[in-house]
């Protein structure tokens, strides 16, 4: 029998993993919140149509973690990011030094860097929800069955409306943090046939940083299970080709798309 699934895919590194051909073989769970955000433009970045701005966040976030991949990891992408990290007139730019400062939070706090052990981002993938996944795992510890994740919020205590879990919810959930660390549990229970317990290390960008470890009540990933299993049917078939992707009308793929083809009343705006 040969389905879809069965053909040889594409073998994964850390230099194609973010690749285009990658992400049309494979769902991830960025593909998967960028499907749910909005279909048209997942499928725009997947076909080559648009590509998203890489926002100084985003690079960021490299740089914290190439900090703690490994020195060679953190010089290499040092030097390739030069112009964006350093200022011309010498010094770092604020965002980076904030970033060291980050840093430096983890780096002494011995809690912290015992959760931040293990092998550093390991490529997995799995067949679920109807589609192959790839994961790339911040760092992973065989011997205690966990693995952990490094991430950056503005503030540990911040509440957010949430309309997935239709009430407040901390960043873990609105980023749908505990939808990435169930997809992560279940490839790696696929692939090594344990249950490994997942951890977020979080650090904020407030001066000085906070900081914390945080884990999972069992009972989060069932609901998040489901919520995979009722989404992906639908992204799958856009995906695919068979259902045609619905645009957003908000996100800046749509804003920079969209032609006006009637008029808005005065209160629609704030309810569309
Ligand atoms: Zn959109």
């Amino acid at each position: 029998m040969t389905s879809q699934l069965q053909t040889k895919k594409l073998a994964l590194t850390s230099s194609n993993y973010h690749s285009k051909e990658a992400n049309k073989e494979y769902m991830s769970v960025s593909q998967f919140k960028g499907f749910i955000e909005c279909e048209a433009k997942e499928m725009a970045k997947l076909t080559g149509a648009y590509i998203e701005p890489q926002s100084n966040a985003m690079l960021v976030g490299s740089y914290l973690h190439a900090a703690f991949e490994s020195d060679d990891v953190f010089r290499t992408f040092e030097e390739e990011n030069n112009k964006a990290i350093y200022k011309s007139r010498g010094g770092k730019y604020s965002d980076f030094e904030m970033a060291d400062s980050m840093i430096e939070t983890l780096k002494s706090d011995p809690f912290a860097m015992f959760a931040i052990e293990g092998e550093k981002e390991q490529i997995y993938t799995a067949d679920l929800f109807g589609a192959t996944w790839k994961i790339k795992v911040d760092s992973i510890h065989h011997g205690r069955l966990s693995f952990s994740d490094l991430k950056t919020t503005q503030d540990l205590h911040k509440r957010y409306w949430s309309d997935k879990y239709i009430g407040w919810v901390s960043f873990i959930e609105a980023w749908d943090y505990v939808l990435q660390m169930a997809v992560y549990r279940r490839v790696l229970q696929e692939n090594l046939g344990q249950t490994y317990t997942p951890y977020i290390v979080a650090v904020t960008k407030e001066n000085p940083p906070n900081k914390a470890v945080v884990h999972f009540d069992e009972s989060r990933f069932e609901f998040e299970y489901e919520y995979l299993d009722m989404k992906m049917e639908r992204i799958n078939e856009v995906k695919q080709g068979i259902k045609e992707p619905i645009r957003c009308e908000k996100c800046r793929y749509c804003r920079g798309s969209r032609k006006i083809i009637d008029t808005i009343e005065v209160g629609a705006l704030i309810h569309e």
